[in-house]
């Protein structure tokens, strides 16, 4: 079993299986110029599987596959069978922005992997488009749709952009009005690759709740894991739920359970932090396997208690891209 530091048991990995990406949303990436990691600093498919692999020995029970856009690795699936046949993984996600998806669907449903978080930061087509800086929209919007239909248990993550996007808070729960499917409202974070610093956020988790709380005054709240980041609620009569996510404001560091490995190696345990080590040429080395499990053991042994204490530690934390991190 992971235990980290101050006593919390680390079962959650965040998987990123690529730093590269089919759109270029504002809040994650710079329009150009992007320093994408060349393909030998990437991991293979069965260098992320073996990875996989030793960490579950070591108590991981949930693996997360994001990026950049997992999609774009081609033999994404690979992997994800891989994944689907390990003992002791109960739980496989994946977090996508949709456009590639549609191929797969079927596949996934094949391999039960029915978790997927889709991000969706507008349902105005002209909002989209200039947040994601691509023409996706019909291919996004028609993927989610043919997602929840066919039984998947879909996720929309929406970032509150200040003088972007938060007109469309109210209409996306439309969304839910009609559709089992959950709106999670997430507060932006600094991690653009340097292309905007802020040190506060006009719409925080309480301010997009004051505002659907006008519009809906009798929602409320519903009971969550413990180690969940979202506040989740419910309006009556509508057939999905929404929630907010402080990231932010990190709220919920307390009962943090995740550890992350960039698509590079960067082994990451908490979003604010330094990674504190890379585990890419490990992984290449001879005896692998217990060099590995010695240094994420380094690693969660010595985890910050909040994403504010690892920032205060941490002064390069703006100059990362969340394509590179994984979200
Ligand atoms: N390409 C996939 C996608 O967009 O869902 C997976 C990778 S993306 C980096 C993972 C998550 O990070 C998405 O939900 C995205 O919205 C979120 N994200 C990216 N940049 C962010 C930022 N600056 N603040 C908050 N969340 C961010
Ligand atoms: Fe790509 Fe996801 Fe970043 Fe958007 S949030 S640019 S879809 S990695």
């Amino acid at each position: 079993m992971l235990i980290d530091n101050h006593n919390r048991r680390i079962n959650y990995l965040r998987l990123a299986v690529t730093d590269r990406c089919n759109l270029r949303c504002n809040y994650c990436m710079p329009a150009e110029g992007i320093d994408f990691a060349s393909n030998d600093r990437l991991f293979t498919i069965d260098e992320l599987a073996r990875l996989s692999e030793i960490l579950v020995s070591q108590g991981i029970d949930k693996i997360r596959i994001t990026g950049g856009e997992p999609f774009v690795r081609k033999d994404l699936m690979v992997l994800l069978r891989r994944l689907s046949k390990m003992e002791g993984l109960n739980d496989i996600s994946v977090t996508t922005n949709a456009t590639i998806i549609g191929k797969y669907i079927d596949e996934l449903k094949e391999l039960g992997i029915l978790n997927i978080n889709v991000s969706m930061d507008a349902i105005n087509r002209g909002t989209f488009e200039k947040i994601t800086r691509r023409d996706q929209y019909d291919t996004v919007h028609n993927n989610i749709i043919r997602l929840i239909t066919e039984g998947f248990n879909v996720r929309i993550n929406f970032i509150a952009l200040q003088g972007q996007n938060t007109e469309d808070i109210l209409p996306m729960l439309e969304l839910i009005e009609h559709y089992d499917v959950s709106v999670r409202f997430l507060e932006e974070m600094p991690f653009n690759g340097g292309s905007k610093k802020f040190d506060s956020i006009a719409w925080d988790y309480k301010r997009i709740l004051a505002h659907i709380k006008e519009a809906h005054p009798d929602y409320y709240k519903l009971e969550s894991p413990k180690t969940s980041t979202s506040i989740n609620y419910r309006i009556p009569g509508f057939k999905g739920s929404f929630g907010v996510i402080p990231s932010f404001s990190r709220t919920f560091c307390g009962s943090c359970n995740r550890l992350r490995i960039s698509a590079t190696g960067d082994v990451i345990t908490c979003l604010y932090a330094q990674p504190s080590m890379n585990i890419r040429e490990i992984m290449r080395s001879e005896n692998s396997e217990e060099k590995v499990k010695e240094q994420i053991l380094k690693a969660i042994g010595s985890r910050a208690k909040t994403g504010f204490e690892a920032q205060e530690k941490y002064k390069g934390v703006f100059d990362n891209s969340m394509t590179s991190i994984g979200g």
